[in-house]
């Protein structure tokens, strides 16, 4: 029987993580501190047997030496999440990502357990080469721009990773993740689908940042989740670094009329400058496109959800919390 750990378990992609492992039978441990996560997100897990959730700080060594010590596999998921939140909290971003995969690696290498850590597209910074491929050089803005401290501390993860795997032979490999949106997701933090969607079913004006003619491609949360799965269990992947994404591309501005469409909603499009966004020079990303051959060779993954559907999907989702009284 396998035996896995969820760092950042109850976030949103964590616990849809924890969801597909406990449908195929695997004995399911999380760790999260609640920062950005939610007790909610696992509340359906929690009355099955195979489920074991703490609610505690990755820091907490003890505790985290003995979740990993029960598990075979660690998928590292637990870091901080959204835009806004790097852009207000830097040093919580900084130190905090940075710490808890150093953490995971120690403790994981004592007992060689095999463990994914989850980066980031946003490690691609300011690239125009598109689409971007993992063997690519990457291109980060000044460090007196706060957004590139989640490119950063992402990309020292990875170095530690792929350091691990060289000096210590550690089985590890590293999933840059593309935009992942679904049900669960939470727009407190920035995510511009939840937002969307949101406005759009309160009647309230969408937000559309700068000119919305920066694009990004939206992948559904179920196709991450395979992809981490057949990452961490194929024996080939260690030492290796691949992009998880769909490379189906959409203009925000154009997001924002689909989304308006498809709910049926009178919203008009409100243009926000950066600066009134975010912060005074803040940059943004024009592009993001994931080149996702290698994933594709190492373990068959093939996005299947495209937007559409993952748009009715999270306005169902949406709209069913609004019903409910449990929408944030
Ligand atoms: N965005 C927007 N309105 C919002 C939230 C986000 O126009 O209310 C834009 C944001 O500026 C970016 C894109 O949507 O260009 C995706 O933003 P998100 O925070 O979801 O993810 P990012 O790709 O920036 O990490």
């Amino acid at each position: 029987m396998a035996r896995a750990l969820i760092t950042g378990g109850a976030g949103f992609i964590g616990s849809h993580l924890a969801e597909k492992l406990l449908d195929r039978g695997d004995e399911v441990y999380i760790i999260d501190d609640l920062s950005t996560g939610s007790i909610n997100n696992i509340a359906h897990l929690k009355a099955n047997p195979k489920f074991h959730y703490v609610i505690d700080i990755m820091s907490h060594e003890p505790v985290l030496a003995e979740l990993v010590d029960l598990s075979d596999t660690v998928y590292h998921l637990a870091a901080a999440v959204g835009v806004f939140l790097v852009v207000e909290s830097p040093v919580y971003t900084i130190e905090n990502t940075v710490r808890g995969t150093e953490l995971v690696l120690k403790w994981a290498n004592k007992k060689k357990k095999k463990v994914l850590i989850t980066s980031t597209s946003e490690v691609y910074g300011k690239s125009t080469r598109i689409p971007f491929n993992e063997a690519d050089d990457l291109v980060i803005g000044p460090s007196s721009m706060g957004r590139w401290s989640y490119a950063c501390s992402k990309l020292l993860d990875e170095f530690l990773a792929l350091a691990h795997h060289r000096e210590h032979n550690l089985p590890v490999v590293v999933a840059r993740l593309f935009n992942t949106v679904g049900p669960r997701q939470s727009g407190r933090y920035g995510m511009v689908i939840p937002r969307f969607v949101s406005q759009a079913l309160n009647g309230q004006p969408l937000t559309v940042f700068g000119t919305g003619q920066q694009s990004r491609c939206f992948t559904y949360v179920g196709d991450t989740v395979n992809a981490l799965v057949g990452l961490m269990d194929h024996p080939e992947t260690a030492g290796q670094l691949y992009n998880v994404g769909n490379p189906e591309e959409i203009t925000i501005e154009t997001l924002a009329r689909r989304i308006i469409t498809r709910t049926n909603s009178k919203s008009e499009i409100r243009y926000v400058p950066y600066s009134e966004a975010y912060s005074e020079g803040f940059e943004d990303m024009s592009r993001r496109v994931p080149d996702i051959a290698k994933v594709q060779q190492a373990i068959g993954y093939q996005p299947t959800v495209g937007l559409d559907e993952i748009l009715d999907r999270v306005i169902a989702f949406i709209r069913q919390e609004q019903l409910t009284g449990t929408h944030p």
